[in-house]
């Protein structure tokens, strides 16, 4: 294994894994921390992680802990991935991970680099945009669990980190590899060595992959692997074959426990096209009126009549406050994520091999419920999603973050994971 990556969700781990396996890799991505060795032929092991919004102590205590398996399988560079929305609090775990991470490795200097130009997300001047707007304006200012209320993320990142936070403006990154190299090894100098590197497009992220050329941890969003592939290839060490993969086109649902705004418009559309579509909400599970096993038979119900049904929780940003506000933020989203991981199980026990799921949370909850523990990447759905295969058993999976995908994702993934399609 070459290419060692931490990811802090499970859809941002599928994210950088479709990337990898675009760029050459040959890629496989874990969940949770495997036991024993890997397997031979994998170049980049990305160690998919539920460690976005657990308490701080505990996402480092995980990170390390693939970490250490990931410098012991022989990898020579660790990626830290953490969503292009920089998605953290003022406590972490971005921060605190990334300053474990530098002591662990040795090292003086990070590159924290966010940006993800294919899906909108650039880095200019410090401050993450989303299209045309600043996060903190993006809707994500409204996340139930990690509202993202500064664009600069330099000064977002900086009450997360016992380091300095340095910056490689977009001007210096224009100049290519070398002088970003140079400014990174000058802020880690100076006492900065957290280093938000400015990109606006995927060929400033090239440049940054090839100034992170033997530096010995990268972080950021699947973008910043972007330039990664090729630096191993220059020196002869991957194959560039992908492993192949075919789909299935058996019985399939859709869970969606993500309430940010892309997703919701995807549920609304699927529900206009005719679908079937289940809305949940944590009062229901919370009382006990709604089940996953009451939900599971209405599922199973609809595809034995080969409808392909949609159970969501996702919700506007006033609902989900309420919800929080009556029961709390963590036991809201708990028993939401609880219902759904109960309710893929029920259904892959009825008999389904497709299942799409929205929201990172969500997937993590699912894919750990499921106790799937690695996954084979195939092509790519929309920009970030590639098609999954469970290794271990006839599943096949599409994993979406919350703003990724156009108005009729859920149609077209299902679609992508058909029988010969990919
Ligand atoms: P995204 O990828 O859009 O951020 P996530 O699944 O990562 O989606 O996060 C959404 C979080 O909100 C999850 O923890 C989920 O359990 C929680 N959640 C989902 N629906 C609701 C709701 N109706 N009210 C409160 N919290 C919710």
């Amino acid at each position: 294994m070459l290419l060692g990556c931490i990811g802090d969700d499970f859809t941002g781990s599928s994210d950088l894994a479709n990337t990898l396996t675009k760029g050459g890799m040959a890629v496989t991505q874990y969940s949770g921390v495997p036991k024993g060795a890997p397997q031979a032929g994998v170049e980049a092991g990305i160690v998919a992680l539920k460690s976005r919004t657990v308490p701080v102590a505990e996402a480092v205590r995980l990170s390390l802990e693939a970490a250490e398996w990931l410098l012991e399988a022989g990898c020579r560079q660790i990626l830290f991935k953490y969503c292009s929305t920089f998605d953290s609090t003022p406590e972490g775990n971005i921060g605190p991970v990334i300053d474990a991470l530098m002591a662990r490795l040795g090292t003086t200097h990070a590159i924290v680099c966010p940006a993800f130009p294919a899906a909108g997300r650039s880095l200019y001047q410090g401050h993450l945009f989303v299209g045309d707007r600043l996060l903190s304006e993006s809707g994500m200012e409204n996340h139930p669990l990690t509202p993202m209320r500064d664009a600069d993320i330099r000064r977002w990142l900086k009450p997360q980190t016992t380091g300095g936070v340095g910056h490689v403006p977009a001007a210096t990154v224009f100049r290519g590899a070398e002088a970003i190299r140079a400014a990174i090894l000058g802020e880690a100098e100076a006492g900065r060595g957290l280093v938000v590197v400015d990109a606006i497009a995927d060929r400033d992220l090239l440049e940054i992959g090839r100034a992170a050329d033997g530096m010995a941890l990268v972080t950021g969003g699947s973008g910043v692997a972007l330039g990664l592939p090729g630096n191993f290839r220059a020196q002869g060490l991957i194959s560039g074959a992908g492993a192949p993969f075919t789909g299935s086109d058996g019985p399939a649902a859709i869970l969606s426990g993500s309430c940010s705004i892309a997703t919701r418009g995807q549920v609304e559309r699927y529900a206009r096209d005719g679908h079937p579509v289940l809305a949940v909400e944590p009062e229901g599970l919370l009382s006990g009126a709604v089940t996953a096993q009451g939900a599971a038979e209405w599922a199973l119900s609809a595809i034995a009549q080969g409808a392909v049904p949609l159970v969501a929780s996702s919700a506007e940003p006033e609902a989900v406050r309420e919800a929080q506000a009556r029961f709390g933020r963590e036991a809201a989203a708990g028993a939401v994520e609880t219902f759904f991981a109960a309710l893929a199980r029920a259904l892959t026990r009825g008999g389904i091999t497709r299942l799409v799921v929205a929201g990172g949370e969500t997937s993590g909850a699912v894919v750990e419920g499921l106790g799937l523990p690695a996954l084979a990447i195939g092509p790519e759905i929309a920009p970030g999603v590639p098609a999954l295969k469970a290794e271990d058993r006839p599943l096949w999976l599409v994993l979406k973050s919350g703003n990724f995908g156009a108005e009729d994702f859920f149609s077209t993934a299902l679609s992508a994971l058909k029988a010969g399609r990919p």
